[in-house]
């Protein structure tokens, strides 16, 4: 035993003798010419890491392992090269949605209209007219580019922009409801991708919750018998994500309105998604609308401007002017405020809803959301058409019925029917595949149900159909 470790020790130093030192691997030819290309620095940064990473290798591997490592200067010159290459690489780069859910927060949740794409870039050239006034001069509002045109948009008389609907949510509360009780239903405690949820949203802000009714059901003597000398506010959540179905009932916004007047309660309506348009003249599931939270009476409303808005990541905080301007005073808001480029997207974004005859072309989640089947039924077929003979014996391809997700959050136990492509890949796994469509450049991210993969043609745009065409065509095509 002992001697079987010497043995060990002996081999594992011969190998650290061989490692090639700092100084010489700089000096490295390879390594000399990524200084041409590369940042010096960064270079030497990842040649230490890497050689550092070898020697701790060396310095754990068992015996088996101490066989196969290799210290030749080259091999380790190629790491490092690869390295350099996908860390200097624009990490944050276009993808295609394949996955088929509309509003995929890890991709980046809804695509910006054209009109908001050209106002980010020409912001950007320089300074803007981001919070003065032009006529004097002077300091401006910079909630003055938006606040008009939400008003106009909602019917509210005043409005505020932040960073996402949770700050608008914990800034709300906060300002509002601090060291007071919040009245909210059992049924509406949600919990949205992870990491907001209601109940550490509430203690952050400082406000006490005071949970009433049930999971299921929650009455409007619930409320009533809740009401004490500290309760500042009815909050309610839209249920964005989830529903209850069968034995539930929640109290009707209308009748939380009635209360808080004869309380002189606020109600703050949380509505999650922001819906500005009636989805039902296009045939699509009812959403609840912005505006008919205004006009029930809503105190306050915070929404999320990257979901069905389809505009940049913001939350929206409408109201009434007498809170809306206590919340402007908060020193919070200055920490939850957002950058030139949210303004100016928005501005944009907000802007399309003037105009209702072109908004279906230009608001692109809309113009995924009414895509026809037919037309998607076609985009698929032709897609099958085209890449078929590069599939022969290696994949089976069909184009099947199924549906697309809205994502985010929203429209939960609505399914949108599409047309996909699925392909059951004979050589390899759907993994697999799914791993290299991933690799190609730009990335393609696509859905798998068992041993299948699919690819959902509503939220592949018209022009990239073309790209989805030749990824799959190449890794076919490779041996
Ligand atoms: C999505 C959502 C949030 C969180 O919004 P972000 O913009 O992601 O911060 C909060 N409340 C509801 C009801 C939501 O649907």
């Amino acid at each position: 035993m002992e001697n079987k470790k010497t043995d060990l020790e002996v081999k594992r130093n011969k190998i650290l003798d061989q490692l090639i030192g700092m100084p010489r691997l700089l000096n490295y030819p390879q390594i000399n010419q990524l200084g041409a290309d590369y940042p010096t620095a960064f270079v030497h940064h990842i040649a230490r890491f890497e050689l550092q990473r070898l020697r701790d290798t060396i310095l754990t591997a068992d015996k088996n392992t101490l066989d196969i490592i290799d210290t030749e200067p080259s091999l380790l010159a190629d790491t490092i090269a690869h390295h350099i290459k996908i860390k200097l690489k624009q990490s944050v780069a276009p993808a295609i949605n394949a996955a088929g859910i509309i509003l995929h927060t890890a991709l980046g949740r809804a695509p910006l209209c054209q009109e908001a794409q050209q106002a980010i870039a020409t912001a950007i050239q320089n300074y803007c007219t981001l919070a003065i006034d032009r006529d004097t001069g002077k300091r401006g509002d910079r909630y003055a580019h938006i606040e008009e045109l939400l008003c106009f948009l909602t019917g509210a008389e005043a409005a505020l922009v932040v960073n996402n609907n949770a700050g608008a949510t914990l800034l709300a509360l906060n300002t509002l409801a601090s060291d007071k009780e919040v009245i909210i239903s059992r049924g509406q405690l949600i919990e949205i991708g992870g990491s907001f949820r209601i109940p550490d949203v509430m203690k952050r802000s400082g406000a006490r919750m005071k949970e009433v009714g049930t999971t299921n059901k929650t009455h409007l003597r619930d409320y009533q018998d809740a009401i004490t000398e500290e309760t500042a506010l009815i909050l309610r959540v839209h249920t964005s994500n989830y529903q209850i179905i069968g034995f539930s009932s929640e109290v009707p916004l209308r009748d939380l309105v009635k209360l808080g007047q004869d309380k002189n309660l606020i109600v703050l309506d949380d509505i999650g998604s922001g819906c500005l348009i009636d989805f039902r003249k296009y045939g699509l599931p009812d959403e609840p609308m912005v505006q008919d939270s205004v006009k029930t009476g809503s105190n306050i409303i915070t929404f999320s401007g990257d979901k069905i808005l389809s505009g940049p990541q913001c939350g929206i905080i409408i109201g009434k002017k007498r809170y809306i301007d206590l919340i402007k005073k908060n020193p919070l808001t200055r920490a939850l405020r957002c950058d030139k480029l949210t303004y100016a997207a928005l501005e944009a974004t907000l802007k399309l809803y003037l105009d209702v005859e072109t908004l279906p072309e230009k608001h692109p989640v809309l113009k995924m959301l009414t895509l026809s089947v037919k037309k998607l039924a076609n985009r698929a077929r032709t897609f099958q058409r085209h890449v078929k003979a590069s599939l022969e014996k290696k994949c089976e391809i069909e184009v099947v019925n199924g549906f697309s997700q809205m994502g985010s959050g929203s429209l939960p136990a609505q399914d949108i029917p599409t047309k996909l492509i699925s392909l059951r890949p004979q050589t390899m796994s759907a993994e697999s595949l799914s791993a290299l469509l991933r690799a190609y450049e730009p990335p393609i991210f696509s859905r798998i149900v068992k041993d299948e993969l699919l690819l959902d043609f509503r939220t592949i745009k018209e022009n990239e159909i073309k790209t989805v065409e030749k990824a799959i065509q190449k890794i076919f095509s490779s041996p």
